[in-house]
């Protein structure tokens, strides 16, 4: 699917996706990674070392450590909702509970959703998420897809699905789309059909730690532009098309979370977050200009041309930022007036993210550039 296929599937079933899904689409999802720990070992678990069996939280992006972080950046992000992932985050269920209870005591009609295992399921974790007030929790039947399917395995999956609908509003079911697994995906749909309220396919990607696994196994890339896997797409949309039942099933392939949803995320958080001479992109990233001085006199007298010309700006250390279409028109006027360039300026392309990481640095003047006043005559 391309991004024209993806956005007409979209507006065609837009209100049919569960509610989690609406909110990551627009990007208003609130990301809560509360742990790396988990007792599984898929083999297709595409979690970062630095997240994988660390018992870390991270809001999106951001290492976090506290209830009021996850707050702050939810607000940052103007997030309305949150979906509370891991690791799997029902051994931690304590801390679960206590960073949803705060957040959905902080802000008004906030859907949380939770992506846990069938493993983890039982009436006293059910309760505690339920007095958290989780609005719909997902069950990743891992085993189907780490040792293929198995009857019992499924009937105790149905049990747990049922056990959490008494507790908890919507009940899901959400997998990978591991290549040529379809006909085992569809027995699985076909048992959860009535049980629970949907299944959310994802198209299985390459990270830098399930890589080996991937290719070990003989998957490979899809092109040369994403990290997904060819096939697994095909297998997703073969179980939608062939399956008969009321379940409905939901693909979310890899084009989407990158293209859309972090997209949205990130011009959620750069409206938030911009400092009013940056620029954001279409692609929710912040431009800068950037003046690097080595003489700290000079950095002030710039310093004083902008003031003096209502010209926003910043300092930092050595360095001046400020509007990047700004700076171009500077440093053209000091050009044509030959005006001698005494400073190394670029344009910085980064990440609204609170790691600000830049993606780009195009540069204007990499060196001092020295112009010749013309003699007068
Ligand atoms: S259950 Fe999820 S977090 Fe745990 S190993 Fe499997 S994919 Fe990774």
């Amino acid at each position: 699917m391309n991004i024209e296929e993806i956005e007409k599937y979209l507006e065609e079933n837009f209100d049919n996706l569960p509610e989690g899904c609406k909110q990551c689409v627009k990007g208003e999802k609130l990301v809560l990674f509360i742990t790396g720990i988990c007792n599984n070992n898929c083999y297709y678990c595409p979690l970062s070392k630095k997240r994988k069996n660390k018992d870390v939280i991270y809001a999106n992006e951001r290492l976090i450590t506290t209830v009021e972080e996850a707050i702050e950046e939810a607000k940052l992000c103007s997030s309305r909702g949150v979906g509370i992932t891991g690791g799997n985050p029902l051994l931690k269920i304590n801390r679960t509970v206590k960073f949803l209870k705060a957040l959905k005591k902080e802000f008004d009609d906030f859907h949380a959703h939770l992506y846990t295992t069938p493993e983890t399921i039982n009436k006293e974790n059910l309760k505690l998420l339920k007095e958290a007030d989780l609005d719909e929790i997902r069950l990743h039947p891992t085993k189907i897809f780490n040792e293929g399917y198995d009857e019992q395995y499924v009937k105790e999956l149905c049990d747990k699905l049922n056990l959490c609908r008494k507790y908890i509003p919507h009940v899901g079911v959400e997998i990978p789309a591991i290549p040529k697994m379809e006909n085992e995906i569809l027995k699985l749909a076909e048992a959860i059909d009535g049980v629970a309220e949907f299944m959310n396919i994802n198209e299985l990607e390459f990270s830098e730690e399930n890589y080996n696994e991937l290719e070990k196994r003989g998957f490979l890339p899809k092109d040369d532009i994403s990290n997904a896997i060819a096939e697994s797409e095909e297998t997703a949309l073969k179980v939608i098309k062939e399956f008969k039942g009321d379940l409905f099933i939901n693909y979310c392939p890899s084009i989407l979370k990158d293209a859309i949803q972090m997209r949205n995320r990130l011009i959620n958080r750069a409206k938030n977050v911009s400092k009013p001479y940056e620029v954001i992109t279409e692609d929710g990233l912040l431009l800068r200009g950037i003046m690097i001085f080595e003489n700290e006199d000079e950095l002030k007298n710039m310093a004083e041309i902008l003031d003096e010309n209502g010209i926003e700006f910043d300092i930092f250390d050595n360095q001046i930022f400020l509007n990047p279409f700004i700076l171009e028109d500077i440093i053209e006027e000091m050009k044509k007036q030959k005006f001698p360039i005494t400073f190394s300026a670029y344009i910085s392309e980064l990440y609204p993210t609170s790691d600000h990481l830049e993606v780009e640095r195009i540069p204007l003047i990499t060196k001092k550039m020295k112009f010749r006043r013309r003699r007068r005559k």
